[in-house]
């Protein structure tokens, strides 16, 4: 029997953290092979009434044991406050971000959410109350209304309607044949990246977490769509903590605080005008993707 149970319950722990959202952020996750390791310890505790204060001391993490891809990170983030981390490609940006859920486990150091070390709770708890929107958003066949009720799956239809106005896509799903009941995927009606975009903030809004963590886009959209976009995720991240990681700078030139992150470590911090006034890495990047960005 117990043959038979280990891998239902890998299984359904699959579908529950699936159902939270999760999976697409671990697309680079070999699932069977990390899972083992990390696993609630004895007495973990509940998380509850999470604030969203995040603090990462002195955290060293590799994948394979030999090249550390971040080491001694120390970080303070209040909650409620909205953080951008910029950085070259491969400085590990993604990487810090899926510390926070704990999908691998440090080497050093701890990552505290409001104090709380994030070893010492359960990870479903943990998991809970942190929501991802990431770059593939995943939606799946089935109505509109499903697929932004996967955020809550007891949502009511006006707790959904509330969701999809926040996300700025109640205007569009209402010019669709069938409204909320209008069938998505590979048999039904296309939707445009900016609107996978805006269905998969809506189910975020569903699931209201403290901690909110986002994978900007890489690819643009339309001038129209990307600024209704950025001011759903305005919307989005107000009274929660909120990581960005944005590949696009533009985009975050309001941001009160950037986080730059080189193979070096975190390595400058400030606004866009401060970090401009450096003349340092977040100075170049900038330069570099004003020069070849631009008619993207
Ligand atoms: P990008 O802007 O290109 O998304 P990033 O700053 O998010 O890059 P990461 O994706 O965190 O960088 O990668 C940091 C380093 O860790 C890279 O050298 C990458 O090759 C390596 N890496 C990322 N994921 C894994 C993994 N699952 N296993 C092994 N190495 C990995």
């Amino acid at each position: 029997i117990s043959q038979f149970l280990q891998p239902l319950t890998v299984l359904l722990r699959f579908i529950e953290q699936y159902q939270q959202g999760m999976a697409g952020f671990r697309r680079f996750v070999e699932l069977m092979d990390t899972e083992p390791e990390i696993a609630d310890k004895k007495g973990a505790i509940e998380l509850k009434n999470v604030k969203g204060d995040i603090e990462f001391d002195n955290v060293t993490f590799s994948y394979d044991n030999k090249r550390e891809v971040l080491s001694g990170i120390n970080l303070k983030i209040k909650h409620g406050e909205t953080v951008a981390i910029v950085g070259p490609s491969g400085a590990g940006k993604t990487t810090l971000l899926s510390l926070i859920p704990r999908f691998y486990e440090i080497d050093a150091g701890s990552i505290k959410i409001d104090g709380i070390d994030i070893r010492d709770v359960k990870l479903s708890s943990l998991r809970e109350n942190i929501g991802i929107v990431q770059q593939d958003v995943f939606l799946f066949s089935g109505t509109i209304k499903e697929n932004i009720a996967y955020g809550k799956l007891d949502a009511s239809d006006e707790e959904i309607i509330n969701a999809a106005k926040a996300a700025n896509a109640h205007d569009f799903i209402m010019e669709l044949k069938d409204g909320y009941d209008t069938y998505i995927g590979e048999r039904g009606v296309k939707l445009s990246g900016g609107q996978k975009q805006r269905i998969s903030i809506a189910r975020m809004f569903l699931k209201n977490p403290p901690i909110l963590i986002l994978d900007e886009a890489t690819s643009s959209l339309d001038n129209k769509s990307e600024s209704i976009i950025q001011q759903s995720i305005e919307n989005l991240s107000k009274n929660r903590t909120t990581l960005i990681i944005a590949h696009r700078l533009g985009t975050i030139r309001n941001a009160k605080r950037i986080i730059v992150l080189t193979e070096n470590g975190i390595e400058e911090e400030g606004t866009h005008e401060e970090l401009m006034k450096r003349k340092g890495v977040y100075y170049n990047l900038y330069n570099y993707q004003q020069e070849n960005w631009t008619i993207e």
